[in-house]
């Protein structure tokens, strides 16, 4: 199969074999903006803040290249925030919500545009998302988020009838399911890859394989790296996982695996099953399974959640980089969801670290409440569409600005909201325990023991929400 490297069969694909890395920073440099990470996050954010104002100066540092964290190897899925609605309207109120999800929507056929605009092949196919059940658990796990974005006349979901969800996703294992039509698929590398080019030529500086070391919190700010540090007006913390390096941003996230594997290319046994278009699938479990297909015709299936590796502390290092420690379970599921492709050869694995916040959504925000230095993470495993938006909101909050971007709901101090070590290491296997005690009882038609449950309900929150989940999504 295509090259592996840097962590993903994606990013093998993308990375052009002639092309080099941008330069590492040597010596001291001055910027109007500074942006540490080069994944959706901090491209975005350069992006746009290019956009509104052409005369800045900006640089972003990447300690390995851009895309070669989690928006190089994730699953492509460019989702809405429509399927987090609970929670979203926990946060921001029910209009600002609405308002959100709308624009989230909005942001997945701006991510098309551009690429069109921008010479980006992507793969980029705009059909739709299905949340399904794959156990009679599931069955209706929407309900509550339809119910909910309906008392504000919002319909984003379609109730599709059991056969045409089996027959739509290609297996019957898919009991029911709701489908929004708005959500895309893309080969994630490509467009972080697009994204870096656009950005060179538009005259934001690169440096590649320049990790941050230390940051100054002097004014202005100062990013140390290896060989050189560069003193900037604005600092933009677009970290992902990393970011819990920082304590203030640690309380609020807990860093988790998620695990993907891609099948040989096999476009004749998708289109004989069915599943062969650019739909994306979740299944509503807590260690959720979520799958597409690729323009070659492979399978590419994920588990995520609370699953795999968890760091200790705030250094993350390299553990979730190289194939995935889980690809033989992650198969497993695979075929257990598609019996019909039980003799497909699994051609590669890999996996990367997820930035879970408590309710499921991103925070934006200035560290220590400054406004000079700023951060956006949390996406939670859904950040490929909502980066678009996350570079808005940085962007507007560089600038200075008092927009429905920089002011929006998604602005907010980190909270204190996972423990300190160590009992956040130790109970958040506990947790994870109990929700694969969950799943499995479940999957065997059971009902889950009440410590089980009680368990799983310090979980932070996932797509679908159970009854007295801490995460305050079970209404
Ligand atoms: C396996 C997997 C599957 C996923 N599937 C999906 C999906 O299908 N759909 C979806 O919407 N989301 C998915 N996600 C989540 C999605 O990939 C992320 O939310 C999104 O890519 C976040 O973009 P980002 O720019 O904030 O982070 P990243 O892409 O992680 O960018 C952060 C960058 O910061 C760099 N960095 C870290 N520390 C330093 C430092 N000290 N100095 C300099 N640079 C540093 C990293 O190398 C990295 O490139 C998935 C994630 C994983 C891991």
């Amino acid at each position: 199969m295509a090259d592996f490297r840097r962590n993903s069969h994606w990013l093998g694909e993308a990375l052009d074999k002639d092309e080099a890395d941008a330069p590492s920073l040597i010596g001291d440099t001055k910027a109007d903006v500074c942006i540490v990470g080069g994944g959706f996050t901090g491209l975005w954010s350069a992006i746009h803040l290019k956009e509104e104002d052409p005369s800045l100066d900006i640089a972003i540092i990447e300690k390995d290249v851009c895309g070669a964290g989690p928006s190089g190897r994730n699953g492509g899925f460019v989702l809405s925030l429509w399927g987090k609605f609970l929670t979203l309207q926990k946060i921001c109120g029910g209009e600002e919500a609405v308002r959100i999800a709308n624009a989230s929507a909005d942001a997945v056929g701006s991510i098309g545009a551009f690429c069109e605009a921008n010479g980006i092949d992507a793969h980029f196919r705009q059909d739709g998302w299905l949340w399904a059940a794959t156990n009679a658990a599931q069955i209706n796990a929407w309900d509550s988020t339809l119910e909910a974005a309906a008392r504000y006349q919002q319909y984003p979901f379609e109730r599709w009838s059991p056969e045409t969800v089996a027959a739509r996703s290609g297996s019957d294992r898919h009991l029911a399911g709701v489908f929004e039509a708005t959500p895309a698929s893309v080969q994630p590398a490509l467009l972080a890859r697009g994204l870096r080019r656009v950005a060179l030529e538009r005259g934001i500086r690169i440096y590649e394989n320049t990790p941050l070391t230390s940051l100054n919190k002097g004014r202005p700010p100062r990013v140390r790296t290896p060989k050189g540090e560069i003193t900037a007006e604005k600092v933009i913390l677009a970290m992902n996982a990393w970011g819990i390096r920082f304590a203030e941003l640690r309380k609020a996230l807990v860093v988790v695996s998620s695990d993907l594997v891609a099948t040989e290319a096999m476009p004749e046994k998708l289109a004989e099953i069915g599943f062969d278009d650019g739909m994306t699938i979740s299944d509503g479990r807590m260690l959720v399974h979520y799958y597409r297909t690729t323009l070659d015709g492979r399978l590419v299936f994920g588990k995520g959640g609370m699953n795999g590796l968890m760091p200790y502390g705030g250094n993350i290092g390299t553990m979730f980089d190289g194939p995935s420690t889980l690809s033989k379970d992650v198969e497993h599921w695979l075929k257990w969801t598609y019996p019909a492709l039980s003799q497909a050869r699994i051609d590669t694995s890999w996996a990367g670290p997820i930035d879970r916040s408590k309710s499921g959504l991103p925070f934006f925000g200035g560290l220590d409440g400054r406004s000079d230095i700023l951060y956006g993470m949390g996406y939670s495993g859904n950040g490929v569409g909502p980066t678009y938006l996350g570079g808005r909101i940085l962007a507007s909050m560089t600038l200075g600005k008092k927009d429905e971007w920089a002011t929006c709901g998604l602005v907010r101090q980190p909270s204190r909201d996972f423990p300190p070590e160590p009992i956040r290491y130790f109970g958040g296997h506990i947790v994870r325990r109990a929700i694969v005690a969950k799943d499995n009882a479940e999957d065997a038609g059971k009902k889950p023991g009440r410590l089980t449950e009680y368990l799983a309900s310090f979980a932070p929150a996932g797509l679908s929400p159970f009854k007295g989940q801490k995460a305050g999504i079970d209404n």
